[in-house]
């Protein structure tokens, strides 16, 4: 995936992409993935990196979500299931199979979730990850070492996969660009272009690196920018209403020792009425989330002292080891688009999870809602629009067994994993040059051998997408993931032939983000 070869396909003007995707999260990438797969050329810009947004910031659960079947959402959790069950054959060194436990305190809770679960893995069919069945309380206790014992009666053990968000698009953004997609990053739309009749033929981009503007010709342009939709339907029709108001999720990241094992604990109700999940997540521990109402859509929002306080106090009540600021190696918030209020109204109605895909008058396609777990049929019911906008026929969507980059049913162990088949290579990069095998820090694997690869073959252009996104530290350990800063720098400068002056700025923009995931 090479940035300066994608930019050169732009200048070609004479060329009309059939679809033009604004925006490189989950959904985007979902559309992308979708139109290739049945013949259709793509485009996809990304303001920032791939992932910069909601889609490296979530629980990193592949899920059918036990929260929505016990809403009644059927419908939702069977589609879900579905593709949970398709994203883990598809990308088997990116997901795994993830034991939850729901410590159980009273007979009518065993009931209740033992049923609800049953239920949950009936609908899952053939794809079902693992049969869920009550535990007695030793056998919680020895699997939640750490767990509080008082009242304790047993637990309920369930099934569903993990995954690694950022690792995950980028897997899709490659594997896109191998299918013919045009994936560039740091490339963002200021204005749709129409024809006489107000209908979108295209967009016009800046990219932001190289400080240049293209105009892409487009028969189709889908918005898929999650919380930022709004901004993209103002250049459509500059007096569209609000339609998105912003509801932000954080997670705290602990030692994992504050659980011990390696089943999750889910906690079914907290005292705001919502689901708190504690995840073993490579080799640390992932503890949240909360529901938080937001003003703005930001690329970078920041956790709220309550809402750091809620997650604490929460996970406390269950912990034998009160988890305090001071454990916090990193702290990272998401934003999910909620509909905005109607005029005359101050209620906020979260959008069914299920996605909606909305084509506006001037062609403009808009995608919203949905879960990452669904990205791939939420792009399946979007380029089912290209007939509706451009009148043409298109071929049936063959994008369900589409194997993303990497793949692989053997992945190596640890931090190797994630790249799949491609460890392989980069290894092979070490033993041909013994210094990449020179760590990044003292007490993480990560080599420089892993800087190299990133900037040659994953499209990364800031130390931010190296350490955020390539490597997940920033988002594990953010003070390691400082520390490591300079080194990383002074690999990207030789690889991408940047001088001093960029390599400073590249460590004091890093460091002003960093400093963001880092509790004071
Ligand atoms: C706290 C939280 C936890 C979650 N946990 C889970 C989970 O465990 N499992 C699950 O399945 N789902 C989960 N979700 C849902 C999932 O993360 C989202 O549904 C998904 O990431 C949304 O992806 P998206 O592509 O729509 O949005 P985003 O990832 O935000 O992508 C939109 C992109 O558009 C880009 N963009 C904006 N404007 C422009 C422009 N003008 N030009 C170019 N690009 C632009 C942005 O930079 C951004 O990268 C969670 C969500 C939250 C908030």
């Amino acid at each position: 995936m090479n940035r300066i070869e994608n930019l050169k396909k732009l200048e070609i003007e004479t060329k009309t992409w059939d679809i033009a995707v604004i925006g490189g999260g989950a959904s985007g990438l979902g559309v992308a993935l979708d139109a290739l797969s049945r013949g259709l050329s793509v485009v996809l810009v990304e303001k920032a990196d791939f992932a910069k947004g909601t889609s490296s910031r979530s629980t990193k659960l592949v899920h059918g979500g036990v929260r929505y079947l016990a809403q009644g959402d059927v419908m939702l959790v069977l589609e879900a299931l579905k593709e949970r069950g398709r994203l883990l054959q598809n990308a088997p060194h990116l997901t795994h199979n993830q034991p939850f436990i729901i410590p159980i305190y009273t007979f009518f809770d065993r009931l209740q979730y033992s049923i609800g679960l049953k239920i949950y893995d009936w609908m899952a069919g053939r794809l079902r990850l693992g049969k869920s069945r009550f535990i007695s309380k030793a056998e919680t206790l020895s699997r939640l070492p750490q767990i509080k014992q008082d009242g304790l009666k047993g637990g309920v053990v369930y099934h569903d996969g993990q995954f690694d968000d950022a690792r995950l698009a980028l897997s899709i953004a490659i594997t896109c660009n191998e299918m013919g997609g045009n994936m560039l990053n740091y490339t963002k739309v200021n204005a749709l272009v129409k024809n006489q009749k107000g209908k979108i033929t295209g967009i016009q981009v800046r990219d932001l690196i190289g400080k240049k503007n293209y105009k892409i010709k487009a028969r189709m342009v889908v918005n898929a920018t999650g919380v930022f939709a709004d901004k993209i339907l103002q250049l459509d029709q500059p007096d569209a209403p609000k339609s998105i108001q912003p509801s932000q999720g954080i997670h705290l990241v602990l030692d994992k020792s504050f659980l011990g094992g390696n089943d999750a604990l889910m906690i079914p109700k907290t005292s705001d009425g919502r689901v708190l999940f504690a995840v073993p997540w490579q080799d640390k521990l992932v503890v949240g989330t909360t529901d938080t109402l937001r003003e703005k859509a930001k690329l970078e929002p920041e956790a709220l002292s309550k809402e750091i306080d809620f997650v604490l106090e929460t996970a406390a009540a269950y912990m034998v080891k009160t988890p305090t600021k001071a454990d916090v190696l990193s702290v990272y918030a998401g934003l999910r688009p909620l509909a905005a209020p109607k005029e005359g109204s101050t209620k906020t109605k979260e959008i069914s999870r299920s996605h909606k895909v909305i084509v506006s008058e001037s062609g403009l396609t808009s995608i919203t809602g949905g879960k990452w777990t669904t990205f791939r049929k939420m792009g399946e019911d979007t380029v089912e629009k290209f007939t509706t906008v451009t009148g043409e026929n298109i071929k049936p969507s063959a994008s369900a067994n589409i194997h993303y980059r990497g793949y692989t049913t053997a992945p190596q162990k640890g931090h190797w994993q994630g790249y799949g088949a491609d460890a392989a290579t980069i290894q092979k990069m070490i033993e041909e040059n013994p210094q990449f095998s020179n760590l990044l820090h003292p007490s993480y694997p990560y080599t420089e051998a892993e800087v190299v690869w990133a900037v040659k073959n994953e499209m990364a252009m800031k130390v931010e997408d190296l350490l955020a996104r390539r490597i997940r530290i920033l988002f594990l350990d953010a003070k390691a993931a400082i520390a490591m800063a300079p080194k990383v720098a002074e690999i990207m400068a030789r690889e991408l032939k940047m001088d001093e002056t960029w390599i400073e700025q590249a460590i004091t923009d890093f460091e002003k983000t960093a400093n963001k995931y880092i509790l004071k």
